[in-house]
C-alpha cells in the first residue's frame, strides 16, 4: 500500500483524512517527522496555502536521508469557513480569526464569529466550509495536483455539540437541523468539504 504523509499538525484534520483514506494508503502524520519545517501560511487563498505546504514539506523530505521511511506522497489540507454576510470572512484566517499572529483557541474564534454575526437574521446566515487538498509525489520534480470541496450550510446562534473541531459547533450543514459537532464524525465524513475534496482525490488515483 502506498504511504501518504499528511503535512498538517492539526490532529483533528489528520484524523478525518485518515478515517476516509486508510483503506487505500498507509497514512503518516508529521508526528513521524518532528524536524519538518513549520510552513508559514501567508497565501491569500486556500489553494495557495495548500500548495505551499505540500511543496515545502516535499522539498524538505527530498533532502533527507530517509531510506524506507520516505513516504510516496505528501498531502496538504488548507481549509476554513467563509460566511456570506461577512464577505467570505474568516476565510484563510479561520484558524487565527480571534487572535493576533498565531492560531486562536476554537472557543475564542467561535465567540468572535457569534459577535460579528449578532443581529444578522436567520435568512442571511449562509456560509460554506471550503477545503483544498494539494498532493505531491516524492522524488520527482515537484508537481502538485489540487482537489477542492465545499459544504454549504448556515451559522447557528449558539454553539451545540461536543464533536469535531473548529467551527463545527456553529455550522449546520444544509439539509440538517443539527450542527456538525452534534451530527458526529460518521455523518460529517460523508458530506463535509474535506470528504468532497477527498472523493476527488480518490477519483484521481482510480484514473491514474
Ligand atoms: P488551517 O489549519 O490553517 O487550514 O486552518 C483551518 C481552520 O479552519 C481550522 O483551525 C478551523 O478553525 C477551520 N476549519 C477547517 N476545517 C474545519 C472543519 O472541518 N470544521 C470546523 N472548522 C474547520
Amino acid at each position: 500500500m502506498p504511504t501518504l504523509l499528511l503535512s498538517s499538525r492539526n490532529a483533528h484534520k489528520a484524523e478525518e483524512i485518515a478515517a476516509i483514506l486508510d483503506d487505500r494508503f498507509t497514512v503518516q502524520t508529521l508526528v513521524t517527522f518532528p524536524d519538518a519545517p513549520e510552513v508559514v501560511e501567508d497565501g491569500d487563498t486556500f489553494a495557495a496555502n495548500a500548495v505551499k505546504k505540500a511543496v515545502e514539506i516535499t522539498a524538505w523530505l527530498n533532502g533527507q536521508p530517509l531510506g524506507q521511511a520516505r513516504p510516496d506522497f505528501v498531502l496538504a489540507d488548507d481549509s476554513g469557513l467563509a460566511v456570506d454576510a461577512l464577505g467570505g470572512e474568516p476565510g484563510v484566517r479561520s484558524a487565527r480569526y480571534a487572535g493576533g499572529d498565531g492560531n486562536a483557541p476554537d472557543a475564542a474564534n467561535n465567540a468572535k464569529l457569534l459577535r460579528e454575526m449578532d443581529g444578522i437574521p436567520d435568512g442571511n446566515r449562509g456560509a460554506q466550509f471550503q477545503c483544498v487538498l494539494a498532493l505531491a509525489a516524492l522524488g520527482q520534480a515537484t508537481e502538485v495536483v489540487t482537489f477542492d470541496g465545499i459544504c454549504r450550510g448556515s451559522i447557528a446562534r449558539t454553539r451545540t455539540g461536543e464533536g469535531g473541531f473548529g467551527y463545527d459547533p456553529l455550522f449546520i450543514p444544509d439539509g440538517h437541523s443539527r450542527s456538525f459537532a452534534e451530527l458526529g464524525q460518521a455523518v460529517k465524513n460523508e458530506i463535509s468539504h474535506r470528504a468532497r475534496a477527498l472523493a476527488k482525490l480518490a477519483d484521481h488515483f482510480a484514473s491514474n
